[in-house]
This record gives structure tokens, C-alpha cells and sequence, in this order.
């Protein structure tokens, strides 16, 4: 399947200093480059101390040495993996020499990319590489993990099984038009298409929130002025989990600051920017306001709890749009008596802190974290991902409408584009193995 005849070489460790740096190089002459440079043979999967030399023979560094022959590595191919100490300069002399003795610069994930063409991994466990290296906390990190270790390709594969008997049973159905579907187990086509449908929308709700946790929920804070945002906003940040980062802009930027919460990512927006006139720079913050608020997964609504009724006529049409909305009555603590919380509003008080930790599980809820303890299960996603299963469930849901007409050409194809776009994800299934599976299945008895 994979062409590539270059060796590519590639700094793997981190741009900069560091105590160890590593060289990859994986490809047809990697281990004669190795023999080369290292001063000892490198026997397959064993740690080598060895000096690493240039071209007349003098040492660039000493450090470790590591084989891993085809087809038994990350890529697929031959790989040695050079591990030197963290200089930028050693590791680029190691790099250079590499090239001179045939390796080529490796592009971005071209590793990767390798070990998927060599079938090491589907593409949605590719991305979860990325994605575990970019993730911003544990539970982001956790969950890509789990798509790495192919929770979420196992469930579309599982589906696209399913799909693909469907399929097989509806083509051969064709084969036999002049007698009905139901003769050739049309209730069995039926019910199986039913619960494939079942399955596709339990795994897109999985995803989303998987694709909750890697891009993070756009969640805006919102308010009149005085409510209490900031206030609300360092509270939340000054628990443990969050992240505060400071979003450059000007003194009259409406958008102060952006913190990561429970895979939530918040914004503030301060809806007192949200006027007429104003001077450019006002005019830019409230543009800035404007777009986060049409981004937005979810408002939070900071009102003063001692007359919400006003906070929210005044914020309103800033937030009309917004597809979920959480109405925060803020400083309760000047309640004497605080009113129930129902399952629109909550009751806190940045102040005092009260309440903080039912407002936690409420975002943690619009996160999307599952109901039981633990998120056992939960896997990273990509938007592309969320899409591609849509569309799958959209031909699904056609294929059950044309199977109830008997239309079965209709149905076939409709199944087929279901299968697709579920094989888009994995980058598995192409026409070639539909056709494989079919004859190596599909026998009618004659
Ligand atoms: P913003 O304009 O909406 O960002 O509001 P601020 O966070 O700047 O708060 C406005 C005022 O309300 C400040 O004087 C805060 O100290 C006060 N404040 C904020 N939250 C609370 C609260 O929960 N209880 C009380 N009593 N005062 C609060």
C-alpha cells in the first residue's frame, strides 16, 4: 500500500532546549544511516549506549539508540530513534548528517501518515495523536487516548458492519425483484436497519461530546454591567481546574479574558459594550462581542439575583440566537430569602462562593459529561468526525423511508453513501473491500 521509498528524519521531542532530544528517522535506509552514525550495530529493540559521529569520524554527542525493523514500529517501516541530549544544535548536526546519508526532512505528520497507509492506524486514531498532544486537561487527554487505543473506530467499524450487511442483503434482494422483500427476510432487513439507526445516534451523542472535549464548548458570559461577571468569572477561574489566560485586546475590548473549565471553554463578554455608537475602538470590542455571542454553544446569564427580572429585559436581544441559555442569579448572598433553583437558573454568589458548586454541575451537565461517574468510554472526536455521522444517520434514515416503499435500488444506494461516510472517519472501508466482502460473503447457493 505504501509507496514511499525515502527514509524521512524528523526532531521528535519539543522545538527548543531540553534534556533529552530525540531523532526519528523511518524509512528503507534508516538502520544503514544508523550504522553509520552509531558506533555500535544496533540489535532490533534493545537499548544501545553508543557516540553518535559525523562524517570524519568525530563525536557529535553520546546518547541512546533504539531499532525497530519493519514491519514491527510505529510506522511500518524501518525506524531508529536517536536519543541525544536536548541541544538544538546537536540534534540539528544529527539531523544534517542523517540527510547527507539519504534520509530526506520529514513534512508534518508524515509519520503518522505513514503508519497509516501501513495500516498501523485508522485515520481517526491518527488525529487522536494530535489530539492527545494538544489536549488541555486530564480528561481531554484521557479521552484521546481512548480514541488512540480505537473506542470510537471499534464503534464505527461496528456500525459499518452492520451497514455493510444490510447492504449485501439488499443487493441480492435486487437480484431477485420479482418476489417481495418480505420473502427474502425483509423483516429482518428492517429491524436490523432499525437498530443500526439506534447505534448510529447513540455513537453521534458520543461524539459530539467527544468533540465538546477537544474543541471545547464556546460558552459566553453575559450580562448587564455590575452583575457580577468578572467577579464570577475569577471565581470560577480560581478553581483548581480552570485555566486562565489573558485574550490580548485593547482597555475597551469587550472580551477580557478566556478560561478553560470542564472542557468548557468561557469567555466573558460584557454586554454594556453592546450599545450604539462609540468611538472605533469601542466599535471593534463590540464587533468582538457580537461574534463571540454568535459562536456561542451557551449563554451564561449573570443577572443580580435581587431583581432578575430587570437583567434579564436588558440583556435579552444580546443573547437571542444562543442555543442553550444558563440564567446565573448572582449575589444571592444579599437575598435573605434565596428561591430554589430550577433548571434554567441557578443561584451563586461570586462573593461568598455559595453556589459555585452547583454551578460547576451545571456546566459540567452542558458539557456534556455522561450521567455516570468516571466518563468511562468517553473518546475524543473532530468536528469532521460529528459531521461524516450525520450524513451517515441522514442516508440511514432515506434507506428505512425507501426499504418501507420497496424501492430497493434506492435503498441500496442510500446505504451505501451511509457506509461511506461512516468509512470517511476510519479512512477504512473503500470500494475495493465493499466488493471483497460481498464475494466473499454473499452466497446465494448456486
Ligand atoms: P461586572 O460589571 O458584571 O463584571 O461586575 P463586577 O464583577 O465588576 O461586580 C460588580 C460589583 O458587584 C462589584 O462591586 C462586586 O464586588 C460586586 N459583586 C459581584 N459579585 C457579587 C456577589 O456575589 N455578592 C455581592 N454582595 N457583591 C458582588
Amino acid at each position: 500500500m505504501n509507496n514511499a521509498q525515502d527514509t524521512i528524519v524528523a526532531i521528535a521531542s519539543a522545538p527548543g532546549a531540553g534534556g533529552v532530544g530525540i531523532v526519528r528517522l523511518s524509512g528503507p535506509v534508516a538502520q544503514a544511516i544508523a550504522k553509520n552514525i552509531c558506533t555500535c550495530t544496533l540489535t532490533p529493540r534493545h537499548a544501545h549506549y553508543v557516540r553518535f559521529l559525523d562524517e570524519e569520524r568525530r563525536v557529535i554527542d553520546d546518547g541512546i539508540a533504539l531499532s525497530f525493523p519493519a514491519p514491527a514500529s510505529f510506522t511500518g517501516e524501518d525506524v531508529v530513534e536517536l536519543q541525544a541530549h536536548g541541544s538544538p544544535v546537536v540534534l540539528q548536526q544529527l539531523v544534517a548528517r542523517a540527510c547527507a546519508l539519504g534520509a530526506r526532512m520529514a513534512r508534518p505528520g508524515e509519520f503518522s501518515e505513514r503508519a497509516f497507509l501501513n495500516h498501523k492506524l485508522d485515520l481517526a486514531q491518527a488525529e487522536a495523536i494530535a489530539d492527545l498532544i494538544a489536549a488541555a486537561d486530564t480528561r481531554a487527554a484521557r479521552a484521546a487516548r481512548r480514541s488512540l487505543d480505537g473506542v470510537f473506530s471499534t464503534r464505527v467499524d461496528g456500525i459499518g458492519q452492520s451497514l455493510l450487511a444490510l447492504r449485501v442483503h439488499v443487493e441480492a434482494a435486487i437480484d431477485f425483484a420479482d418476489e417481495s422483500i418480505d420473502t427474502l427476510g425483509g423483516e429482518q432487513v428492517r429491524a436490523r436497519l432499525a437498530d443500526t439507526r439506534d447505534s448510529l445516534a447513540g455513537l453521534i451523542a458520543d461524539a459530539e461530546r467527544g468533540r465538546k472535549l477537544r474543541d471545547g464548548m464556546h460558552a459566553v458570559i453575559v450580562g448587564p454591567p455590575n452583575a457580577g461577571k468578572s467577579s464570577l468569572l475569577n471565581a470560577l477561574a480560581g478553581s483548581e481546574r480552570a485555566i486562565v489566560t489573558d485574550v490580548a485586546g485593547t482597555t475597551r475590548d469587550t472580551l477580557r479574558e478566556t478560561i478553560r473549565l470542564d472542557g468548557l471553554e468561557l469567555h466573558l463578554v460584557d454586554t454594556a459594550g453592546l450599545r450604539d455608537g462609540g468611538d472605533a475602538i469601542e466599535r471593534e470590542g463590540m464587533r468582538r462581542a457580537r461574534a463571540e455571542l454568535t459562536r456561542a454553544d451557551v449563554a451564561l446569564a449573570v443577572v443580580d439575583a435581587r431583581d432578575p427580572d430587570a437583567g434579564r429585559s436588558a440583556i435579552a436581544d444580546s443573547i437571542a440566537g444562543v442555543p442553550t441559555v444558563l440564567w446565573i442569579h448572582n449575589k444571592a448572598d444579599l437575598l435573605t430569602d434565596v428561591p430554589a433553583d430550577d433548571h434554567a437558573s441557578v443561584h451563586v454568589s461570586a462573593a461568598t462562593g455559595a453556589g459555585l458548586a452547583r454551578l460547576h454541575e451545571r456546566l459540567r451537565a452542558l458539557a456534556g459529561e455522561p450521567a455516570a461517574a468516571g466518563g468511562e468510554g468517553e473518546f475524543s472526536a473532530r468536528a469532521r468526525h460529528v459531521e461524516a455521522l450525520h450524513r451517515a444517520s441522514l442516508h440511514a434514515a432515506s434507506a428505512a423511508e425507501q426499504l418501507r416503499y420497496e424501492h430497493l435500488e434506492l435503498a441500496a444506494e442510500e446505504l451505501r453513501l451511509a457506509h461511506d461516510a461512516l468509512g470517511e472517519i476510519t479512512g477504512r472501508l473503500s470500494a475495493d473491500d465493499m466488493l471483497g466482502h460481498i464475494f466473499s460473503t454473499f452466497c446465494i447457493g448456486k
